[in-house]
């Protein structure tokens, strides 16, 4: 199965997930430093705190506002010290150096990427998801999930995060609104079925995941299937 397969077989089944859910673009980039390593139902806890305190509204708020308030809202995130110690810095940024997100994201691609790069706290998963959902860049996220699905589904493993990105954004048209409706996808694909332990009866890309067809073939011949 081609990842090009792969992609219209998740959006035929599951449908358009409407990424990234955040009303405006500082929204999305508190959300991606918050998402590292915490589930969205956290992220979606803190980022209402945020709200309710009129936090999340640009960077300027947020930057001004007290590190003790900032921390008692992101503490379901796990980390919350560290995370909230790098959305002031990042609001900071921001702040002093752009009049507005729109500005930054003005920039080339690869010139924005550097700069966010060079953050505090932000790696790539979390540069590329601020980039494609707030920027409406042309940039891949590889996430846990992906590079998981990308293993079992397509007996596809990479030696590095970039390498993952740059072969997932040749394997589909190179266009914003496919990368990130393809993350999601995947992303989905991952909560509902491609578990740590996978649950593939159901899933959507049973028949052609070669991971699943070597599993059968163990299962009626010799050997343990692989997890
Ligand atoms: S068939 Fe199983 S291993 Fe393959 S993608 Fe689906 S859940 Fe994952």
């Amino acid at each position: 199965m081609s990842p090009k397969k792969l992609y219209a077989t998740l959006l035929s089944s599951f449908g358009p997930q409407h990424w990234w859910p955040a009303e405006t673009r500082f929204e999305v980039v508190i959300g991606a430093i918050l998402a590292q390593q915490t589930a969205w139902k956290n992220v979606e806890n803190a980022i209402a705190r945020l709200k309710q305190k009129n936090l999340a509204d640009n960077p300027e708020t947020l930057a001004a506002a007290p590190l003790n308030t900032i921390r008692s809202c992101v503490k379901c995130t796990g980390f919350y010290r560290q995370k909230a110690a790098r959305l002031e810095k990042t609001a900071a940024y921001f702040a002093e150096n752009y009049p507005t997100l729109d500005e930054f994201f003005e920039k080339p691609l690869a010139a924005a990427r550097e700069e966010l790069l060079s953050l505090d706290g932000v790696g790539p998963e979390t540069a590329d998801s601020i980039l494609l959902y707030a920027g409406g860049k042309p940039v891949f996220v590889i996430d846990a999930y992906t590079r998981r699905i990308m293993d079992r589904a397509l007996e596809k493993r990479f030696t590095g995060y970039e390498e993952a990105r740059v072969f997932l954004e040749k394997s589909v048209p190179c266009n914003a609104g496919v990368f990130g409706e393809f993350h999601a996808l995947l992303v989905e694909l991952g909560k509902r079925h491609c578990r740590t332990r996978p649950v593939c009866g159901g899933c959507p890309v049973e028949k052609a995941c070669l991971h699943s067809r070597r599993n059968q073939r163990l299962a009626s011949g010799a050997g343990a299937p692989r997890q």
